[in-house]
């Protein structure tokens, strides 16, 4: 009987976990924005002959193997990197998406935490956390960053559009980020200042 390995594009929403398709800009379950979200490749075992009952099952058998697999590697580079990282957030658990997002900009030290360590991912990014990461990632990569990528000293806050105006001075090719969040801005510069 001939098998092939074949898979599908998906997106994991990184507030409640849930599966989307790959093409989804909010999470079916909860509403996060996934468009910052990258749509990754999950392999799936697939048979394309018409198959029995009993086939279904074996199917379904190794699929939950297979997908377990993929679990069980996925969080191991997850960790691994988390290791290699030398910081971990007392807000976030390990295999919480910042980690893969944003492996080098953590790695550099160059994304800031806050009060007790915490990831706080959902608050504002703060225009000297901005500028520290600026600073850090400059330091670490030895390269100039354009002062107009940096805010203001007198600013009290970095709104989404200012944000976005200093992505683009970066080289951030993506679609404008919909939200000033930290995690979307560390999402960003690692694609921008870390590539
Ligand atoms: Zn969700």
């Amino acid at each position: 009987m001939k098998r092939n390995v074949k898979g599908k594009v998906i997106k994991y929403c990184p507030k409640c976990n849930r599966e989307n398709i790959s093409r989804a800009r909010y999470c079916g379950a909860c509403g996060y924005s996934l468009q910052m979200v990258e749509a990754v490749y999950l392999p799936l075992f697939y048979k394309p002959v018409k198959r029995a009952a009993f086939g279904g099952a074996v199917l379904a058998a190794v699929s939950l193997l297979l997908f377990g697999g993929v679990l069980a590697y996925s969080l191991f580079n997850g960790l691994s990197s988390v290791r290699a990282s030398a910081r971990s957030f007392s807000d976030v658990p390990l295999d919480h998406p910042i980690y893969a997002f944003s492996p080098k900009l953590i790695a550099s030290g160059a994304l800031s935490p806050r009060k007790n360590d915490s990831l706080s991912p959902f608050e504002a990014v703060s225009p000297s956390e901005w500028n520290f990461s600026l600073d850090a990632a400059s330091k670490s990569l030895g390269c100039q960053i354009p002062s107009g990528a940096y805010c203001d000293a007198s600013s009290k806050e970095l709104s989404v559009d200012d944000m976005n105006k200093k992505l683009k001075i970066l080289g951030f090719s993506g679609e404008p980020l919909p939200t000033s969040a930290r995690i979307a801005a560390f999402y960003a510069l690692e694609r921008t200042l870390m590539k």
